[in-house]
């Protein structure tokens, strides 16, 4: 495509080596784990799931217990999450029984291994086929897979990141780029044009009928210039040109600008914090002990360490944060903060 059209753009480039339907990298394979690429925190700890379905089934109470509630999930992966969520579920008296969950999937391979978890769900390629009505959508480590663009600033221009080819290997390039305000030399701004349609997707639903959003990721809570774009295979940072379709590639979230596009829509948005604390106020150390007082020697370590993992400074813990959503006329819920 490169050698017949010319430099390929950043977003589209990335579109095609995760989303292409043969050749793209969620397409064919299985990238979670210690043999895979990467590891996500639903994977860590069953506590993760467990208290994001706790989170839900105290909404669905605050929403007025609706009879019947979509429970939509962008990007589920192994459906670790949403399993982890259904077995909180009976929690809450009758949430289990309002609830019909809807899976927004693209790749087959990861389709069929959510299945296996996650028999009676209804599956989507996009958010737009999901039935109209009241909603709680969760979306982990699925923002960061979306497209974006690169521009960086060079002697007092700003420039496009592309790809273009470099004898016979791909290399990244610059091609002039319209002139945009502000930036010092040497900044590289990213969009995502993606991530924003699918928050005004979200935020409009939230108008339409009453429901909330949460959404977990790496990132940033404020806009800021920085190059986040990054390849990981099997547990190994490489460049984003290298194999293409065979590295999992993902950039920051930038939270600002997510909470704005959701905004935007109409949607109420509380400002974003860590997974850390999301956890923690959710009740991960009571869960832990719980999950420890009934395990042997082994696990009860796993479970520590796990612990640890998600929610310690230097681990997932302030890295990942955590952002939530609801219809204008709902009040913002438990850890969260009206905007
Ligand atoms: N939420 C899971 C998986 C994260 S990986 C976890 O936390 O473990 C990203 C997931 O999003 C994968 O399931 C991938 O197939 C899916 N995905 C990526 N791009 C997508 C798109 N445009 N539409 C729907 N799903 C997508």
């Amino acid at each position: 495509m490169i050698d017949s059209d010319g430099p390929m753009r950043l977003d589209r480039y990335l579109g095609l080596c995760l989303g292409h339907p043969q050749y793209g990298y969620y397409m064919a394979r299985q990238p979670f784990g210690e043999a895979g690429d990467f590891i996500t925190a639903p994977e860590i700890s069953q506590a993760f799931g467990e208290l994001i379905g706790v989170w839900c089934a105290a909404f669905w109470q605050a929403m007025g217990r609706p009879a019947r509630l979509s429970l939509v999930e962008l990007g589920p992966g192994r459906g670790t999450l949403m399993s982890d969520m259904l077995r909180a579920a009976p929690a809450m008296a009758g949430f289990a029984e309002a609830v019909e969950v809807h899976l927004v999937e693209t790749s087959p391979a990861l389709r069929a291994e959510q299945k296996q978890r996650l028999a009676g769900a209804t599956w989507h390629a996009r958010l737009d086929t999901v039935p109209a009505g009241p909603m709680l959508l969760v979306a982990n480590e699925f923002f960061d897979a979306l497209p974006i663009r690169q521009f960086e600033k060079r002697q007092g221009q700003w420039h496009e990141r592309v790809v273009g080819l470099d004898g016979e290997l791909l290399a990244l390039g610059l091609i002039a780029a319209e002139p945009g305000q502000g930036g010092r030399d040497g900044d590289v701004m990213e969009v995502s044009s993606a991530r924003t349609e699918i928050a005004g997707t979200i935020g409009r639903r939230l108008i339409e009928h009453s429901g909330a959003a949460l959404i977990i990721d790496y990132g940033h809570l404020q806009s800021a210039p920085g190059d986040t774009l990054q390849a990981l295979r099997r547990h190994t940072f490489v460049p984003v040109t290298e194999a293409p379709g065979e590295c999992d590639i993902t950039s920051h979230v930038d939270f600002e600008a997510l909470g704005k596009a959701l905004a935007a829509a109409g949607a109420k948005v509380a400002p974003a914090f860590s997974q850390r604390s999301f956890l923690l106020a959710m009740g991960l150390e009571a869960r832990t002990a719980a999950l420890a007082a009934k395990a042997d020697a082994a696990t009860r370590e796993r479970l520590q360490r796990a612990k640890t993992r998600l929610a310690d400074e230097a681990e997932m813990g302030n890295l990942f944060k955590v952002l939530a959503a609801t219809s204008p006329g709902l009040a913002i819920p438990y850890p969260f903060a009206e905007p």
